[in-house]
């Protein structure tokens, strides 16, 4: 049984359909840049249908941005949505409640940072954001303080496309001249310029003090990513940083918020990247690989006293409610995920990953075009000297086998935890001849 409304087309007439009227991430429709066809995922392998007609398996670097922890068609995630689906797959969260929710946000106070102990249910990374954001906001509010409603984030930052959530992204790559007349504007300090295996001396920390110092009664929140700053720069900086961050806003009585989308779960090497500094925030922001890449679904948790805070303020409630709010079904897919993440070595496994890109992407360092190869966890970057073509590149990975999207200078895989030794040094050796290939060009 047909179980769409529209008759069969060929690949070939789907492609035109979707060049013409369907966007994509950042793209544009009237000079698109090509998107290829997937029929079917598995395990570590996205499954193409090119344009010649022929089908390739191509092992997914990307874990289609930092989601799919445990790969594709995973059977025990299959059937935590198929069980869910057969007793509810969505009900209201106004007024109702139910045990996937329950289990989910048990393990999430239990697993993150101490002192998060309430949760909100949210349904992207950047509606998690604007949550934090909102409740960094109301908090000062209840508390008379309604002039500290102003937030300070990092440059290099990446936080989201929501409005509330680009207004604290770096104001030249999150492109805030486009929106100049609509964004709030914010205080923005210095990338950390400490590396991640550095100690951050005074002058490294010296822009974010003086920031909080002479504008702490206006701040209500200092926002940031701990440890990596993702898609504005692909930057690993020093837990000292993070460390000396969390007792300046203690010190300035601002709070934090740790934005951990991209980075929880143990893709830093620790479950959350704010353990490298053995620090807690007031509010952080999960998202990505919550549900291991099943659904769409995030989460803001916040400190008693943030909740409080709120709660005991004018308003008397905290003001959002979206409707789909803790959907069963992604929370059950959520619970499967990190059920699986849990029980598994993912110290041993990110230890075993981390070797592994380091050993692979070593002989990148080798081309003259190659600024730097950087690796934490299960993260691997090579910054080139100058911006890539998308289009060309891309089309010179899939012949190599891989999927892989760079922006900018930054060519960088987060490749799936249940990446094979033997994938990975598919995926490693394909990355550095492929860009031995592209300069050659
Ligand atoms: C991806 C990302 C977001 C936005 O999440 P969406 O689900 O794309 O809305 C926010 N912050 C960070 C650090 C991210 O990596």
């Amino acid at each position: 049984m047909s179980t769409t409304h529209q008759p069969a087309i060929s690949n070939e007439q789907a492609l035109a359909f979707d060049k013409e009227h369907i966007w994509h991430p950042y793209a544009s429709l009237i000079d698109p840049s090509p998107s290829y066809l997937v029929e079917s995922a598995n395990g570590v392998y996205i499954n193409l249908a090119l344009p010649n007609g022929e089908q390739q398996a191509v092992i997914d670097g990307m874990s289609s941005w930092w989601c799919a922890l445990h790969g594709y068609n995973h059977p025990v995630l299959n059937q935590a949505i198929i069980d869910q689906s057969q007793s509810m797959a969505h009900v209201m969260f106004g007024g109702l409640t139910h045990k996937p929710a329950i289990d989910l946000c048990r393990t999430l106070v239990e697993i993150t940072p101490a002192g998060l102990n309430k949760v909100f249910l949210a349904d992207s990374g950047s509606v998690a954001v604007e949550v934090a954001i909102k409740m960094a906001l109301q908090f000062w509010q209840s508390q008379g303080r309604g002039e500290k409603s102003q937030l300070l984030s990092l440059r290099n930052g990446y936080h989201g496309d929501t409005l509330g959530a680009m207004s604290v992204c770096d104001p030249v790559n999150g492109m805030h001249h486009l929106f100049k007349d609509s964004l709030q504007t914010h205080l923005f300090t210095e990338a950390p310029s400490c590396a991640f295996n550095e100690p951050c001396d005074s002058s490294a920390i010296s822009d974010l003090h003086k920031l909080l110092s002479e504008n702490h009664q206006n701040l209500a929140a200092l926002i940031l990513e701990p440890i990596v700053q993702g898609a504005g720069g692909m930057r690993f900086y020093s837990p000292d940083y993070l460390k000396q961050a969390r007792a300046l806003c203690s010190k300035f009585d601002v709070l934090l918020i740790a934005d951990e989308i991209a980075t929880g779960f143990a893709r830093t090497g620790k479950l959350f990247a704010c353990e490298h500094a053995d620090i807690s925030p007031d509010i952080l922001c999960l998202g990505k690989a919550l549900t291991g890449g099943y659904m769409t679904l995030a989460a803001t948790l916040c400190s008693d006293k943030v909740s409080d805070g709120i709660c005991k303020g004018e308003a008397g409630v905290f003001m959002h409610g979206p409707t789909f709010m803790g959907n069963p079904l992604a929370c059950a897919v959520a619970n499967a995920s990190l059920n699986i993440l849990l029980q598994s070595d993912w110290e041993n496994n990110i230890a075993r990953i981390e070797q592994g890109l380091l050993d692979g992407l070593a002989p990148c360092s080798d081309l003259d075009a190659v600024a730097n190869v950087r690796v934490l966890g299960a993260i691997g970057v090579i910054e080139m000297k100058e911006a890539v073509t998308m289009a060309d590149i891309q089309a010179l990975f899939i012949e190599h086998g891989i999927w892989l999207r760079p922006f900018g200078k930054l060519v960088y895989t987060m490749p799936p935890f249940v990446i094979s030794d033997e994938e990975l040094s598919q995926l490693t050796t394909a990355i550095c001849s492929s860009l031995s290939h592209y300069v050659s060009k």
